[in-house]
């Protein structure tokens, strides 16, 4: 099908979008359009105007220091998945962003596109979840700062304004410290990639117990979740098989998504197989 009718407007600067997107209320952002174009010849979205952000080059890069590692909004996933540096800083990041679509879409396809999109099977929400992640938003009134964890909504909606831009990530260089390592372990939809269920799992050693353990799923539920139980089974052990295994058997994540696919009872079974998986592996990363 074809989108219906719409005015384009390619901004030239951040002020000029946000102006844009403020004066247009049924306008949307273009970023790398591999979510909202697909969305729009459903006509699932009906944008009175397309606001074309993919050329300010001020949204786009990566920083890195000793402590975060900070990623603009217009960053495509091959980027993330190719640069050296936040390779180091944060090395989930890239292995995740490796594993978004195929080399199609990951030239193209932005995190500032993925995030407000909030589709419960793509791989960065569960990410910046696990990393509980800063996000910047720029709208008219200026900027915001949000924590991950206070980010997503519910399906497809997010803590974002209808006239706020977001311009920037900011994650946690988890990979200068000692004793913490990260993993990110997904079952891929065969026909598109995406995830049927995303793990990240992140674990920090002290003596070699576990003095941090962090497991979040997505893909089963709405928005990723915490496996709370999991986590905290793990508190003050050592990081071995055994006991990763008992603490995965204790996993209550209630999955509430399923299709023809994989139904939720499946999804539920592949959070568990997954987050045992991504913790040992997070444990094996982080020296244990
Ligand atoms: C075949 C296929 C396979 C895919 N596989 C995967 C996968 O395995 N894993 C995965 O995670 N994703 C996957 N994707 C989605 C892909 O990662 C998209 O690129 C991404 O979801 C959206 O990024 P975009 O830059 O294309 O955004 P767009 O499509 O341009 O925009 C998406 C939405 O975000 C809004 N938006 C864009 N930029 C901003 C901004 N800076 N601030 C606020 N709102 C903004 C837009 O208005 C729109 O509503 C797949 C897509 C396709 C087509």
């Amino acid at each position: 099908m074809y989108s219906s009718n719409m005015d384009y407007y390619r901004a030239t600067s951040l002020n000029d979008a946000i102006k844009a997107l403020a004066q247009n209320k049924g306008a949307k952002l273009l970023a790398g359009g591999h979510s909202l174009i697909p969305a729009m010849k459903l006509r699932v979205a009906n944008p009175s105007m397309l606001v074309d952000i993919g050329r300010i080059k001020s949204l786009n890069g990566i920083k890195v220091t000793r402590k975060e590692v900070k990623i603009g909004a217009l960053t495509t996933h091959a980027t993330v998945a190719a640069s050296a540096e936040p390779k180091e800083a944060c090395p989930i990041l890239a292995e995740a962003a490796a594993l978004i679509g195929d080399p199609q879409v990951r030239n193209r396809g932005t995190i500032g596109g993925s995030l407000p999109n909030a589709a419960p099977a793509s791989d960065y929400p569960t990410l910046i979840t696990a990393l509980d992640a800063t996000l910047t938003a720029t709208g008219p009134k200026g900027e915001r700062q949000i924590q991950a964890r206070k980010f997503f909504k519910d399906l497809f909606t997010t803590a974002l304004k209808r006239d706020e831009i977001l311009t920037s990530i900011t994650f946690p260089a988890y990979g200068n410290m000692p004793g913490m390592g990260g993993a990110y372990l997904k079952h891929r939809h065969p026909a598109s990639n995406y995830a049927v269920v995303g793990v990240a799992a992140m674990l920090g050693l002290e003596d070699g117990k576990v003095s941090r353990a962090v497991v979040v799923i997505g893909g089963a539920t709405s928005n990723p979740v915490h496996a709370k139980s999991f986590e905290s089974a793990l508190a003050g052990m050592e990081p071995t098989e055994e006991n990763i295994a008992a603490a995965a058997d204790q996993m209550d994540i209630e999955a509430t998504l399923g299709d023809s696919y994989a139904s939720a009872d499946y999804r539920a079974h592949l959070a568990k197989v997954l987050a045992k998986r991504a913790l040992l592996l997070a444990a094996e990363r982080a020296g244990g």
